[in-house]
């Protein structure tokens, strides 16, 4: 290859970059490449490129002068300053027409922030969401894109060859202007937050209710993954029990420390719920418990002196285990609810124009949240596609109700037990309140009229009201 030959250049040879060049590279795309340290690059060369059509720089004029124009950059550095660092360094040396494609788990104002800049340099710029960690990266991801249609086109070919593909359809697809796209992986994150917690609650219970070893729940959760629990994150928990310790020769699962880290989005997700006023309760309490499980040495100072129920209660292990199923099932479908409700709100209020369906049919390959599931809440958009929420759907409202009992057991024996089961006792909640015709938010408008004088709307009148409630 000669000079200004390459397709497509990426910047960041980390764990995503890298795996995302041979993707694009093994489907027959030129991509130059360059990583701020050299060594990596150098190593990648010679250790992993072979005979593809790959190219480096090593200083970034270089790496810009081995594409062809108008060109396409897409950016896997880390989230944060180092987006905009790589881009005011780039500056220079694009010119108009050029587009640079975020790839990273950008903050979607960041987002609307670099687009505002550069198109005022006449340069295109794209969020885009990349899901499926390493694995989807090298071998098929889902991929979010959103921001100048035009400019995506360019790059839609390159794109759906390196996407994952379920029944033969690319999981990439144009999703809306400006900071869309990282906006829809922000959520995408934030429901796997929630379905994580799930997952884990499931585990505990198992565990600490019903005594199983990990190889017991390696079977448990391989036999739920092939029912319609099928997902990835069920396939991974089942391979999980079953891996051992090199070190130890114990399950691994049993080694590792109980502190769960985060990186920002799940938490993202729930910020901006609470801003546009959309609840995302099971999101919310992932997040939360993430926190709490930080507090390891509190905890175990707290584990000594504050106990829980005394009694231990006994659980029926058959029982337990197909209503913790059906619990489970219950609980996602309530995760993927809310997180499609705040989407739908933020298509409205950030003007995205987002289609839902569209949405749901490339996360249904490729992403950590790809589940079985995901075809039916597809059916549902295809049936109704302004649906306000998943539970308003006949089929995936009946899957619910027809499962609420045991989520209620569920929860039940959870409290009974003492263990925090918290997303499943929220998502249970949520179907509680956004099913209840009255809320008792008529006290709190009462009370916040009588101590701040903030007025309330009545049943029988229009208008806003205030009431002297200390005059009796
Ligand atoms: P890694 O930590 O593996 O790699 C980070 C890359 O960023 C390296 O190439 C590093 O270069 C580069 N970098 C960091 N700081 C700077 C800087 N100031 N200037 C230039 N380059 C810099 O990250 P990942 O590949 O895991 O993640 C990349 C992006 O993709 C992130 O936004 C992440 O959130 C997102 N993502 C990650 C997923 C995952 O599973 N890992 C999944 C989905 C999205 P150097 O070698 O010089 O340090």
């Amino acid at each position: 290859m000669s000079n200004q030959e390459c397709d497509l250049g990426l910047i960041g040879l980390g764990t995503m970059g890298r795996n995302f060049v041979l993707n694009m590279a093994d489907h027959g795309t030129a991509v130059a490449v360059y990583n701020r340290t050299a060594e990596k690059t150098r190593e990648f060369l010679a250790q992993e490129v072979g005979s593809r059509p790959i190219r480096a720089g090593y200083a970034l004029p270089d790496f810009v002068g081995l594409l062809q124009p108008p060109r396409a950059i897409i950016l896997l550095v880390a989230a944060g300053d180092p987006v905009d660092a790589v881009i005011k360094e780039l500056l220079p040396l694009m010119a108009a027409g050029d587009l640079i494609i975020d790839g990273g788990n950008s903050h979607f104002t960041d987002t609307n922030r670099r687009a505002k800049i550069l198109a005022s340099k006449g340069l295109n710029f794209i969020g885009m969401g990349i899901s499926g960690g390493e694995q989807g990266a090298r071998y098929g991801p889902s991929l979010m894109p959103g921001g100048p249609r035009e400019a995506y086109e360019r790059v839609a070919p390159i794109m759906e060859a390196a996407a994952a593909k379920v029944n033969g359809e690319p999981c990439v697809t144009y999703l809306g202007p400006g900071s869309s796209g990282h906006y829809v992986k922000m959520v995408h994150n934030g429901i796997e937050y929630g379905v994580i917690e799930l997952l884990a609650e499931s585990y505990d219970l198992l565990k600490r209710g019903l005594g199983l070893k990990p190889e017991e729940l390696a079977e448990v959760y391989d036999r739920w993954n092939s029912s319609e629990l099928n997902s990835f994150l069920l396939e991974i928990t089942a391979r999980i029990f079953r891996r051992a310790d090199e070190r130890t020769g114990q399950p691994l699962v049993n080694v590792i420390l109980d502190k769960a880290r985060q990186k920002g989005t799940g938490m993202w997700t729930s910020w901006d719920a609470m801003d546009l006023q959309v609840p995302t309760p099971t999101i919310d309490v992932a997040v939360v418990l993430r926190g709490l499980s930080g507090h390891k040495e509190q905890r175990l100072a707290a584990a000594r002196v504050l106990k829980g129920p005394q009694k231990a209660i006994a659980l029926n292990q058959e029982q337990f285990l197909a209503r913790l199923q059906n619990a489970l099932y219950a609980a996602i479908i309530t995760t993927y609810a809310q997180g499609l409700a705040l989407l739908k709100k933020a298509s409205e209020t950030y003007a995205y124009d987002l289609n839902l369906e569209a949405v749901v049919r490339i996360w249904r390959g490729g992403c950590i949240i790809r589940a079985s599931l995901l075809e039916e809440i597809r059916q549902a958009y295809v049936a109704t596609p302004d649906l306000a929420n998943l539970l308003l759907d006949p089929h995936l409202g009946r899957a619910f109700m027809d499962r609420q009992k045991d989520l209620r057991e569920v929860v039940k024996a959870a409290i009974d037990l003492g263990l925090p089961a918290a997303g499943l006792a929220v998502s249970l909640a949520y179907f509680d309140a956004y099913r209840s015709a009255q809320l008792p938010a008529n006290l709190i408008q009462a009370q916040r009229d009588f101590f701040g004088a903030h007025t309330y709307e009545r049943l029988d009148l229009p208008g806003t009201f205030h009431t002297a409630w200390e005059e009796e």
